[in-house]
């Protein structure tokens, strides 16, 4: 089989340890070669200047192609505009567009009076503005404000004939979500790319109290594996050998790129793309 077209996402640093951290996992993975790395922008837009600086650090210094996340929360049309505008001044020409979620203590996203009211809205100016590659998220499993198990993928025609190109999938645990979703895209009349998103698992625990907040089905067979994986100190072995049979699977039904949700920890991710058939290539980094 040939190799998937991969790509990674990051969060932007909010220490000193953090830094280092992000430094070391894209130390680790650029010599993969990813097609795009993502940056995500902080819940609330509290990362806001950090995710600027973390998308045009990796850039300069990786020549890395970089998509920063950006979303309508908690601003006005016209900061959200400023950011695209600083964005486009320093070189990047991709974004992935969201609608973001209710700052924190708030139960439900609430617009900014002034602000980009839905993600569509955001993708449409974006789209006007002309001067980036719009991805989207997407959701195989029911988004918790999705209406009905099919609101999703209206939504999603919604935002591609807004202007996005490819959209970039929550994680899940079985190849056939995936496939499922895809079938039900490419029904509704959806033609832009559906890249799945993949989470190496870190923490079982972390990642059960992650899926149960995007309302990700966790399957029993994993619980118990996890459970006898943690009592022999295999964790990460089962991590791995889980998060690499669920790519292959997803290749076997002809899937060509994935997008790898780091949590800025390289290791799980860079082993799974070893195993994928996915080599290093040695990375001319110019540190700054
Ligand atoms: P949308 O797709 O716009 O909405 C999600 C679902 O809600 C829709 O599928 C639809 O069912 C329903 N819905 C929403 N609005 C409407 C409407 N007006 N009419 C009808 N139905 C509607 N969050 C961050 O804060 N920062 C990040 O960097 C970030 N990166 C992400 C990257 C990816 C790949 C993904 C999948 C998610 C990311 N998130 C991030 C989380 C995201 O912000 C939340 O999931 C948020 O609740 C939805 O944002 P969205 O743009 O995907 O939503």
């Amino acid at each position: 089989m040939t190799p998937p077209r991969i790509s990674f996402e990051f969060f932007p640093p909010q220490t000193l340890d953090a830094s280092f951290r992000l430094w070391e996992t894209v130390q680790v993975l650029a010599p993969l070669k990813p097609g795009f790395v993502s940056v995500t922008y902080g819940a609330g837009g509290t990362t806001r200047k950090l995710t600027h600086e973390a998308v045009t650090t990796i850039g300069k210094n990786y020549g890395l192609n970089v998509a920063a996340h950006l979303t309508c929360v908690d601003a006005t049309r016209a900061e959200t505009m400023e950011i695209v505008n600083a964005y486009a001044e320093a070189g990047v020409t991709e974004i992935v567009a969201l609608r973001g979620d209710a700052p924190k203590g708030a139960e439900r996203f609430t617009p900014h009076a002034d602000g980009f009211a839905s993600s569509v809205e955001l993708i449409e100016a974006l789209a006007e503005d002309g001067r980036f590659t719009i991805r989207c998220g997407a959701y195989p499993e029911p988004h918790p404000d999705a209406t009905d198990a099919f609101a999703d993928v209206r939504w999603l025609k919604r935002k591609c004939d807004a202007g996005a190109t490819s959209a970039i999938t929550q994680f899940f645990f079985e190849a056939d979500t995936f496939f499922r979703f895809r079938d039900a895209c490419v029904k509704e009349g959806i033609t832009a790319k559906i890249i799945p998103g993949i989470l190496p698992i870190q923490s079982w625990d972390g990642t059960k109290r992650f899926a149960q907040r995007c309302g990700t089905q966790v399957p029993a067979r994993l619980d118990e594996a996890f459970a006898t994986a943690r009592r022999d100190g295999r964790e990460d072995l089962l991590a791995i050998s889980h998060c690499t049979q669920l790519c292959d699977n997803l290749m076997a039904g002809g899937v060509e790129d994935l997008h790898f949700y780091t949590l800025n920890r390289p290791h799980l991710t860079r082993d799974v793309c070893h195993a994928l058939g996915i080599t290093p290539t040695p990375c001319l980094e110019k540190v700054a």
